[in-house]
């Protein structure tokens, strides 16, 4: 059996492109031989990057998409641009893994992250309805307010711009039921992520990096003048090659594939809202992501549709499932939706690349070739701020070992891939019994 992720070319049924503010431009597919200083591979937010600051920084670069420009994970997730680390894994966790150093430097990278993507999108101009308008991470259970109270309090050590919420506070920023207290960042917010893949990629174009969709890689070598990295009829030599194909790997690097858990997600929107729920749920259009692992998080699109979603249990049918899951916590945490006959509208999936740790990795496959991945559900802000630096390394501004996360220099699969990839689209029912028993 594959346990290849699907790379759906058409986002069918993602919700950002009816309120797309940038351009969906057609890129070639790779024909014949080019030469470049750089290779990337995946057009998502971590590829576009590397791509994106390797130019900047000078180098020719040429980056192979094997589907369109952001239809992986990218184009398709929720768009929460969140200054900090997936769950409840604190700055100290953090610095146990990669050690003092390397931990500190991931976490001023991740603090700071959710800022400088919004810098970016200013900086070119990009249209993707992006608002600052903060992060809340609230507490659902007692189990979970020791949690956020511990993240909280270490980001606050940290120096970072982070505020404690009581259950009153909470419930006047979201007017969401049930939390009994959080914090919140204030540099965090929402983007329509399809959009801000499409602008990052006309903004690669514009600094000379040549674009081709549907040129799925399958081959790399090194000889002894670089490397060759071939997708069909197609080939491009470079001096150095990077993947950043995230969970959409496929079966054709089984070493990159293997490094991460593809963990299925859903996500719903509903039709605009009005009345009552739109005069009252998030007032002032912050975005939540609460510790539940069946799903507790919305945020409001630029037509005031709220969003949400969980993991797709792959058994039976699929979506019936995932709407009917959405469809209850939404009223959970919005009784006032009851009342205003709440209708769901889009569904859709992806891929969402998890690891042992939670972080992300640099994986080396050979002298010059590369694989960076691993962001969890962090990817808005951390694909992107360590996209950008490691378009810096290849770029040769700064060194390896300057990029913050764990490099590992061999092949090292997930323990028990084989059943971790297939238990994460089965476990959905075990997590929502998890949060009822208040265990999470
Ligand atoms: C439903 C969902 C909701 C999410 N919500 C959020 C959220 O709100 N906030 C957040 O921060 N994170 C969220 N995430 C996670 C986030 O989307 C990812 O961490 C991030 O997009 C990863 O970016 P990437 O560039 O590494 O990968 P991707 O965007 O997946 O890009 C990888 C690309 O590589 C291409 N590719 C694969 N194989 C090949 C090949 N052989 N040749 C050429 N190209 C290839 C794929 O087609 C794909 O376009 C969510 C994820 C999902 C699935």
């Amino acid at each position: 059996m594959t346990m290849a992720s699907p790379i759906d070319t058409t986002l069918q049924g993602v919700v950002w492109k009816k309120t797309l503010g940038e351009e969906v431009l057609d890129h070639p597919h790779l024909r014949g031989e080019e030469v470049a200083d750089l290779v990337v591979v995946g057009a998502g937010f971590c590829g576009l990057n590397i791509a994106l600051h390797a130019a900047k920084a000078g180098l020719n670069v040429i980056l192979l998409e094997a589907g369109r420009v952001g239809g992986g994970a990218s184009g398709r997730n929720g768009g929460y641009n969140v200054p900090h680390f997936p769950g409840a894994l604190a700055p100290s966790a953090v610095e146990k893994i990669l050690g003092p150093k390397k931990g500190r430097a991931l976490a001023e990278l991740v603090v700071n992250g959710a800022d400088a993507v919004f810098r970016q999108i200013d900086e070119y101009g990009i249209s993707c309805s992006a608002e600052q308008k903060g992060w809340v991470q609230p507490a659902h259970s007692d189990a979970s307010l020791q949690k956020v109270r511990k993240v909280h309090d270490e980001w606050k050590a940290f120096g970072a711009k982070v505020d404690w919420m009581s259950a009153a506070d909470v419930a006047d920023v979201l007017d969401a039921s049930g939390y009994i207290g959080g914090w919140t960042n204030p540099t965090g917010g929402t983007v329509n992520p399809y959009s801000l893949c499409l602008g990052l990629a006309r903004v690669c174009t514009s600094l000379g990096v040549r674009i081709f969709e549907n040129s799925p890689v399958d081959g790399v070598i090194e000889d002894g003048d670089g490397t060759v990295v071939s997708a069909g009829k197609g080939r491009v030599r470079a001096p150095m090659a990077i993947f950043a194909t995230n969970a959409y790997t496929g079966d054709f690097l089984p070493a990159v594939q293997r490094s991460v858990v593809p963990v299925y997600l859903y996500h719903v929107a509903t039709k605009p809202l009005h009345g009552e729920a739109a005069r009252t749920i998030l007032p002032g259009r912050q975005c939540f992501t609460d510790l539940r692992k069946s799903g507790g998080f919305g945020r409001l699109d630029s037509d005031g549709r709220l969003i949400s979603g969980g993991a797709v249990f792959a058994f039976g049918n699929k979506e019936a499932y995932g709407r009917r899951h959405a469809l209850n916590r939404m009223k959970l945490l919005f009784p006032q939706l009851a009342k205003s006959g709440l209708e769901l509208d889009d569904y859709w999936e992806g891929y969402c690349a998890v690891t042992d740790t939670f972080l992300p990795h640099v994986l080396r496959l050979g002298s010059n070739v590369f694989s960076v991945g691993g962001f969890s559900t962090r990817g808005v802000n951390l694909a992107q701020v360590l996209g950008r630096v490691v378009g810096e390394f290849a770029a040769g501004k700064i060194g390896l070992e300057d990029i913050p996360v764990d490099l590992l220099d061999e092949r090292r699969d997930v323990a028990y891939w084989p059943i971790k990839a297939r238990a994460a689209r089965y476990i959905f029912p075990i997590y929502q019994i998890r949060d009822r028993l208040g265990l999470t």
